[in-house]
């Protein structure tokens, strides 16, 4: 009897459930937290600079230098390259806050291009496009964990003089193969930036990031504006910001670094049975699941569907205590502190319409079978009440 009564209250459904993933790794993430507390040594130290090394590793890539956010991560890249006033910067009108926010702190002006309504990330050709004499940089976001295809952009960025700043907040771990090339994000160009803010797929417990670099100069630099512009304790050659990693962080950040493929592999695995239960359930014609270009290795940070009736839809499902997020509700160029910039309502009619048609569904390593049936079935009943009412 109380079996049944238990089985008929569905466990609530969250988009993100960290608590399981800490089970897993407990007593592994205690032993590296005590051996911090041990040491009390706190900022940077030998904790960071193995982390660094062994994050540089992994994303093959030259040089990484710690930070204290994504957000600061785009902000000491834009100042490593002298990004200012009278510069542009190219970038998408659809991800989060921070990937344009650095460029206008920096007095220089964000040039937004649309996004390619199957991938939802940027559109290089018309990035190309607008390349101008001013332009200093461009921003591609490999937005929810799948790379821009920037094979082509490359060479033609250089030509022109423009830096390649990945956003990679989102995709640690993902890559590319195209054309006999092989990217992985936030190694493909002058600057990769992190975040391992709790909700990323590779994150820490508080604010942390990371840029990398190919150049030894440029790391040198970074590392310098992270500290106050001081390559020396009270010598300062430039102005910089207080944003260092801390020691406890990267300790569970080289913790988790150890676990990523596979939990990147059992994202692809989730995201993998959300597109067979979707077909099942004859859902693709309501449900558009998101499309993987030819060739990228996408490690799903977010499972973003597009879907008719999104927030009705959304409502039905937190009814049925399931959790499901919308990234973004406004996209960038509409944003009331970026009204100085002249944009409007139809300039990006891409992005406009993702803002408004764009759900993700829950995804973490540990979701399980039983729970994604939930979410499918629950979907299911929506569009079927849905036609009822038609
Ligand atoms: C999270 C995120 C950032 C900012 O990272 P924080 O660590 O929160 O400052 C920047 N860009 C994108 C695309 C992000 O998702």
């Amino acid at each position: 009897m109380k079996a049944s009564i238990e089985s008929k209250i569905a466990q609530r459904i969250p988009s993100l459930d960290l608590r399981r993933n800490y089970a897993r790794i407990e007593k592994e993430i205690k032993e590296a937290i005590d051996g911090v507390l041990a040491s009390q040594a706190f900022i940077l130290g030998p904790e960071v600079e193995a982390f660094e090394e062994e994050a540089a590793m992994y994303l093959e890539v030259p040089h990484a230098v710690g930070c204290s956010s994504g957000s600061d991560a785009l902000l000491l890249a834009l100042m490593a390259l002298g990004v200012g006033e009278g510069d542009e910067v190219i970038t998408t009108p659809y991800s989060f806050f921070a990937t344009a926010g650095c460029i206008a702190r920096l007095g220089a002006r964000p040039v937004f291009v649309d996004v390619d309504p199957r991938t939802y990330n940027v559109d290089v050709e018309e990035a190309l496009e607008r390349v101008s004499p001013r332009t200093k940089a461009f921003i591609p976001v490999h937005l929810f964990g799948q790379m821009v295809p920037l094979e082509a952009a490359i060479p033609r960025l250089r030509e022109r003089g423009v830096a390649l700043v990945e956003d990679a907040a989102q995709a640690f771990g993902s890559w590319r193969r195209s054309g006999g090339e092989y990217f992985r994000a936030g190694a493909a160009g002058d600057f990769g930036c992190f975040s391992f803010y709790p909700t990323k797929n590779l994150s820490c417990y508080g604010d942390g990031g990371m840029v990398t670099c190919k150049k030894s100069d440029a790391a040198s630099k970074l590392r310098r504006l992270r500290f106050h512009g001081a390559d020396h304790a009270y010598l300062h050659e430039e102005m910089g910001l207080n944003s260092r990693l801390d020691s406890i962080q990267a300790a569970v950040l080289r913790v988790k670094l150890r676990h990523l493929e596979e939990w990147n592999e059992e994202r692809r695995l989730v995201a993998d049975r959300y597109g067979m239960l979707l077909a099942e359930k004859g859902l693709l014609e309501v449900v558009r699941p998101p499309e993987v270009l030819e060739g990228n290795c996408h490690i799903f940070h977010q499972y973003t569907v597009r879907v008719s009736g999104r927030n009705e839809l959304q409502r039905f499902l937190a009814e049925r205590d399931i959790e499901t997020k919308i990234y973004y509700p406004l996209p960038l160029h509409l944003q009331p502190c970026f009204k100085y910039l002249g944009y409007g309502e139809g300039d990006f009619p891409e992005a406009e319409a993702l803002s408004k048609d764009s759900l993700a569904l829950p995804i973490f390593p540990e979701l399980t079978v039983d729970e994604q049936e939930r979410v499918v079935d629950a979907i299911a009943a929506f569009y079927a009440l849905k036609r009822q009412k038609e």
